[in-house]
């Protein structure tokens, strides 16, 4: 069993048996984990309780052995239990490794409601994500000819339509909202790998969360970062962002800069490092290859999300 000491004490007292083993997981980092790998009793499951960090040692490590798999996500602020690869850190770079589908996924509403709720509602970033990700999707099957799946776009916007439809639920963290968060991020899993490729749910907004891990080595919380980023593209496809704002404080979101801790300068900074950080790191075509952003659009960025 691997997990974390909060989430651990959260469902230690319902779980129904004794594991062979608990261990306290610690980083995600690659040769941590390779050290577990080797240092742990052999076991027929692995069970992952916790958040993106549990669930993702779980991953690589049911891999990594061949033994099945068991997710207890105690917060759906990231949708590491709905995907089949581990995110594991290389130096503090994340890397996709490895193809493990649990044998079950526990959703265990108790502890999930005990959370504070802006980490479950973070989970709706990955999701509403759909919107900005799909517009540049479809951007650039016209100038570039990239491959577009009718069929997984569709499947995309249904998982919108269904999101938006739930905001409240969602909001407020009742049974019903964690419920469509999690069919939610196991449908953009679907979707995703019915396209062959992430476009169906990652696009520009990624950039702006990419671009700001780049510029300031800390870690937030991807969904609400996520957030920004879908209000800052959404300005330049669409200028549609009032309108994606609403939505994101509809489902309680909390994604304006202040709200985790983001400065004015770190703020202007991402948003001008963007098409930089998209061009270096030969990311996917987007918005981003279409526009210049000045100082000022940024300015007003900032000025708009702080008022
Ligand atoms: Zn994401």
């Amino acid at each position: 069993m691997l997990t974390m000491e909060v989430p651990w004490n959260l469902v230690k007292s319902r779980i129904g048996g004794e594991p062979a083993s608990v261990r306290m997981i610690e980083s995600l980092e690659h040769d941590y984990l390779d050290r577990l790998v080797e240092d742990l009793p052999q076991v027929d499951s692995m069970v992952g309780i916790g958040g993106g960090m549990a669930n993702d040692a779980a991953k690589y490590f049911a891999w990594k052995r061949g033994c099945s798999l068991i997710l207890v996500p105690t917060i759906v602020s990231v949708n590491a239990y709905a995907t089949p690869a581990a995110a594991v850190r290389e130096k503090g770079i994340v890397h996709y490794l490895g193809k493990v589908f649990p044998k079950k996924v526990v959703i265990d509403y108790k502890a999930i409601q005990s959370a504070p709720k802006r980490l479950n509602t973070a989970g709706t970033g990955d999701i509403y994500s759909c919107r900005t990700a799909l517009f540049d999707w479809k951007l650039s099957h016209e100038k570039t000819g990239e491959s577009y799946d009718e069929t997984a776009a569709a499947g995309s916007q249904l998982i919108l339509d269904r999101l938006v439809s739930n905001a409240n639920e969602i909001k407020n963290v009742t049974e019903k909202g964690i419920r469509t968060l999690v069919e939610l991020h196991v449908e953009t899993n679907r979707v995703q790998t019915l396209a062959g490729k992430a476009r169906p749910e990652e696009g520009s907004e990624h950039i702006f969360f990419y671009a700001l891990e780049e510029l300031t080595h800390r870690s937030f919380v991807h969904g609400e970062v996520v957030g920004t980023g879908i209000y800052v593209l959404t300005r330049f496809q669409t200028a549609e962002e009032d309108t994606v704002a609403g939505v994101m404080d509809s489902m309680g979101l909390m994604f304006r800069p202040r709200d985790y801790g983001l400065s004015h300068d770190g703020f202007i900074k991402t948003v001008l490092h963007m098409k930089e950080y998209s061009q270096q790191n030969k990311m996917f075509y987007s918005i981003l290859d279409t526009i210049e952003i000045s100082r000022q659009d940024a300015e007003k960025l900032w000025e708009k999300l702080s008022a």
